[in-house]
């Protein structure tokens, strides 16, 4: 009882920051709970309590906690790097993004040159999957079975690159 009569009455992070009284609809209080008031700490450091809620008052009411939460983050990429704030961050995934597509081109120009050096795959698979090594196997592997018990299985479809048996 006293946990919820206490949370119910307890003010928005921001009023209970700036010590004034949480009114009812107080513009603050949907988005700045007084269970996280380091949000509302970090936005008033870098934007400024008046601000934040000229800010609020400005935008529709379906767009504010987009706006609160896009403050917010950008508040504590500045606390957190006052130099570059939020554009460290974009600019860090930028690069990571780069590297990742080249990683990713040269995989495919890797895959595409494999492609090309291949043989028939009939030929591959009986190279490269010589019975006796999945003897031991032939329950769980039915496509490498020496001894097809039917023809219903075809070959094992599943089989991925094993289809040429
Ligand atoms: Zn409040």
């Amino acid at each position: 009882m006293m946990a919820s009569s206490s949370s119910y009455n307890s003010p928005c992070a921001a009023c209970k920051f700036l010590r004034r009284k949480c009114l009812s609809g107080c513009i603050f209080a949907p988005y700045f709970p007084p269970q996280d008031p380091q949000k509302f700490i970090n936005v008033h450091k870098i934007f400024g309590a008046s601000n934040v809620g000229k800010l609020l008052n400005e935008v529709l009411p379906h767009q504010r906690e987009d706006a609160v939460n896009s403050l917010a983050y950008e508040a504590e990429a500045r606390v957190r790097d006052p130099v570059y704030g939020s554009v460290g961050v974009i600019s860090f995934l930028q690069r990571q993004v780069d590297r990742l597509q080249k990683d990713l081109d040269s995989a495919n120009a890797d895959l595409i040159r494999y492609r090309r050096n291949t043989t028939p795959s009939s030929r591959l698979s009986s190279i490269q999957l010589p019975p006796y090594v999945y003897h031991n196997n032939v329950n769980n592997r039915p496509w490498n079975c020496h001894y097809p018990s039917n023809n219903s299985r075809g070959g094992g479809g599943d089989g991925g690159g094993s289809g040429g048996i």
